[in-house]
């Protein structure tokens, strides 16, 4: 038997994290679930120059908030703390020293001119853009220069051959190394680049799976080299593909991609968004596709991951979070409405819950159809009024019969309420659907809403009656 998966998360702070790159976190955390092993959260801090202030907190409020929580990393501690990069500097350097030692990395002195020369020497000549090793043909001078102070970088030797490795979604593949540069290792200040850093951590901390998105396959080569160098095992690697927008572009913040806390902030749940990003590439085995997290854990394996590109399609999110709104106890609906109706109590909440359930997309939905009973609806002489179908004398006759069986107390049984109503219309001639929408531009202001008999029962017969005698006010008589 396998032993359980330690898989990671590894963001770069480099701004919020968008469905593109919280799926990756996804596929790593239901990887883990599914097999009992861990999730580990490192952030790779190493490029300075890309770091976005705030982002970390982002990263980890997102994670959060969709319920991906991780058994080692920041704030949790673990066995190989720190999980930070840039605290782990001292570690890269060391093992940057072995690679020198064995001659699979080497110092360059090539001054920034000098290499944007040789790159365009390399474009003029339609050659591909490569270090042309000429710092690893003269060590001595390379060694005297860096003792005399001159700043160099460390590159990494690509040894010759080929490289192969078989990608738990992308099956075989294969990599010329003649076609690979050899990159830098650690910059002039000491820096590790992602390549070392990433591979480094990946080893010691045990990771047996690196799933990432496939735009690192290039990256890959590299890093089985320096694994071989290193004389390490490498891990298994499964590139998941690209998240491509509507529009079959790539998903990127750039081209307005929403953070995932702009869809909380929307009103999304996050069960529906984890749903919604799990289908971005896998499918479950029985073709389900409103599954909650833990049905996806139970469900879930990489080889059912599709190697081709996935759209996400925000429309397939909304139905989806309005069928795990549907799904919600009334009494968790009605707390997370909170936020949505700020003016109402918690008992108005746990009774408003029924009324929304089955009518919002989004939490935030509840606001505007909440409106009306939470607060005064101004007459609106924009809404026709009679509405289409009922003519005036009807309206004023429906009008009056409403008030006069809740004045009488009607609000207690609103079935019965409705049923005598209904009569009336349907004697006239009259669908009853047709004929209350007086009753909901009376009530709500609007010929739809919330089921308007339990709008009038919530607001209680000394809120409603004014509304119905207004309404009937703006009839001829
Ligand atoms: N820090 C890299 C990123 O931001 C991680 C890539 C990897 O998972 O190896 O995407």
């Amino acid at each position: 038997m396998r032993a359980p998966p330690r898989v990671r998360f590894a963001p770069s702070p480099t701004g919020a994290l968008h469905v593109g790159s919280i799926r990756t976190a996804l596929f790593n955390w239901l990887l883990a679930r599914s097999g009992a092993g861990a999730f580990i959260l490192r952030i790779e801090d190493t490029d300075q120059g890309r770091h976005v202030e705030g982002s970390e907190v982002q990263i980890l409020e997102s994670l959060r908030w969709l319920g991906l929580e991780w058994d080692e990393g920041p704030e949790v501690g673990g066995p190989h703390a720190p999980y930070v990069q840039s605290l782990r500097v001292e570690t890269y350097r060391g093992v940057a020293e072995e690679l020198v030692a064995s001659g699979a990395a080497y110092w360059c002195t090539c001054t920034a001119e000098r290499l944007a020369q040789m790159r365009a020497a390399q474009r003029a000549a339609h050659q591909p853009s490569r270090y042309d090793r000429r710092c690893l043909g003269r060590p001595e001078e390379v060694a005297r220069e860096r003792a005399g102070g001159t700043p160099a970088v460390l590159r990494q030797r690509i040894p010759e051959g080929r490289t192969e490795w078989v990608d738990a979604i992308r099956g075989p593949v294969a990599f010329d190394n003649a076609e690979l540069d050899d990159q830098v290792l650690l910059k002039s200040d000491g820096f590790p680049t992602y390549h070392l850093a990433n591979v480094v951590d990946d080893h010691l901390m045990e990771i047996t799976d690196v799933v990432r998105a496939d735009e690192w396959i290039p990256s890959t080569p590299k890093h089985l080299a320096l694994y071989a160098a290193l004389g390490w095992a490498p891990p298994r690697f499964a590139h998941v593909p690209v998240v491509l927008s509507e529009d079959r572009q790539k998903l990127s913040k750039r081209r307005g991609a929403r953070s995932v806390l702009e869809y909380r902030d929307l009103g999304y749940l996050p069960v529906a968004l984890v749903n919604a990003m799990a289908l971005l590439g896998w499918s479950s085995p029985d073709g389900e596709e409103v599954l909650a997290p833990d049905q996806i854990v139970a469900r879930f394996s990489l080889d059912r991951v599709q190697p081709s590109p996935a759209v996400f399609d925000e429309q397939r999110l909304d139905k989806l979070n309005g069928l795990h709104i549907r799904m919600l106890p009334l009494t968790r609906l009605a707390e997370l409405l909170a936020p949505w109706l700020p003016a109402a109590s918690d008992e108005q909440r746990l009774s408003l819950a029924p009324l929304l359930q089955e009518r919002i997309t989004r939490l935030s939905d509840a606001t505007t159809l909440a409106a009306p009973l939470l607060g005064e609806v101004a007459w609106d002489e924009t809404v026709e009024f009679p509405p289409r179908k009922v003519d005036a004398a009807t309206a004023a006759d429906l009008l009056d019969a409403c008030a006069a069986a809740v004045e009488a107390g009607g609000l207690e049984d609103i079935t019965a309420l409705r049923e005598q109503l209904t009569a009336m219309l349907e004697q006239r001639g009259l669908k009853a659907r047709d004929g209350f929408r007086v009753l909901y531009v009376a009530v709500l202001g609007a010929p739809a809403g919330v089921p308007v008999f339990d709008a009038m029962r919530f607001l209680g017969a000394e809120a409603t009656l004014p509304r119905l005698r207004r309404a009937r006010a703006h009839l001829p008589s």
